[in-house]
């Protein structure tokens, strides 16, 4: 199947023609996450004509378009519900219209996180598996369930996609879901440079004089700094417990985990597999965990299966 397909992100959005498991052609489209979407659907669209024709298709060789969004989605209806302060006009855009208008083809939206998951189960690390649970860390943490094969969805949409908000500490530090002690709040992007500058001893740490993200706080505790190395253990540690959490939430045989601190799996993954292998329920024996392995093209690459999804859920009807 040849898909067009857009990873729809808060800094940027990635256009691609896809054909089952390979990606013919992309191209990055900064954006910002300010930017209303209909602003943004015209250069999307004039994007994916371009790729397209780069590709030497015309768009009746095309079967759909599959949208990932940085936020919460209602699938049946190809809707955006609810944008967490991105795209905030995202939630009255009629996609299915818009993909009509523009290219005559039916459109399919998921969460971004979800869609990516199905990008790793269709032709990454997650092929072995149709019981699967995907951690993403990076500014926030994103959690997805796929069980016997399918993405857990939910009354609202929801269920699933907020691992990162469940709690790591009842009395932990205040998150953006209004909640306490969530993974996100303990040991995500955008907290961590609160939880650096309370760390005691942050002032005489090389850290002081650094912008604070995971890339300079992995480097600074390899350097040896007592701060970076006792933050970077705490971090891990919070991934970890979120894992087992997650684990016995969804009773998956495989955690997959991605983003961008990825970048040093070697340190994260086999500390998380000891966790799980101490810290777990499963009788049965112990849940693999295993990096993700494509990156920002896993959910382009869920296109196709998210399409086919669609497409039997319609027949179903
Ligand atoms: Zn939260």
């Amino acid at each position: 199947m040849r898909a067009l397909s857009i990873d729809l992100g808060g800094t940027h959005a990635t256009c691609a023609v896809v054909e089952d498991r390979t990606i013919h052609t992309s191209q990055v489209v900064p954006t910002d996450g300010d930017r209303k979407l209909r602003e943004l659907l015209p250069v999307l669209a004039d994007t994916l004509r371009k790729l397209a024709a780069d590709a030497g298709l015309g768009l009746g060789q095309i079967e759909g378009i599959a949208v990932g969004f940085c936020g919460l989605v209602d699938r049946k209806n190809a809707r955006v519900t609810s944008t967490n302060l991105k795209y905030t006009d995202a939630t009255e855009v009629d996609l299915k219209t818009w993909a009509a208008e523009e290219f005559g083809l039916p459109i399919a939206v998921e969460n971004d996180a979800r869609l990516a998951l199905l990008g790793e189960w269709y032709a990454g690390s997650g092929t072995s598996s149709n019981d699967i649970v995907m951690m993403t860390l990076g500014t926030g943490i994103g959690g997805v369930a796929m069980i016997d094969g399918r993405l857990l969805v939910g009354k609202h949409f929801q269920a699933g996609c907020l691992g990162g908000h469940l709690a790591a500490r009842f009395d932990g530090s205040p998150c953006n879901c209004g909640g306490i002690g969530c993974a996100e709040s303990e040991a995500s992007g955008w907290a961590l440079p609160r939880i650096c500058r309370g760390w005691p001893g942050f002032e005489s740490s090389s850290l002081a004089g650094m912008e604070l993200n995971f890339q300079n706080l992995f480097q600074t505790a390899d350097d040896g700094d007592l701060v970076a190395l006792a933050v970077r253990e705490h971090c891990i540690r919070v991934w970890a417990r979120t894992a087992a959490s997650l684990i016995h939430a969804y009773d998956p045989e495989l955690v997959l985990i991605g983003g961008g601190v990825m970048r040093r799996g070697d340190l994260i993954v086999p500390y998380i597999q000891q966790y799980v292998k101490e810290h777990t329920w499963t009788p049965w024996g112990t849940v693999q965990v295993r990096p993700a392995m494509l990156g920002d093209s896993a959910p382009l690459l869920g296109a196709v299966p998210l399409i086919e999804l669609i497409k039997r859920s319609e027949l179903d009807v």
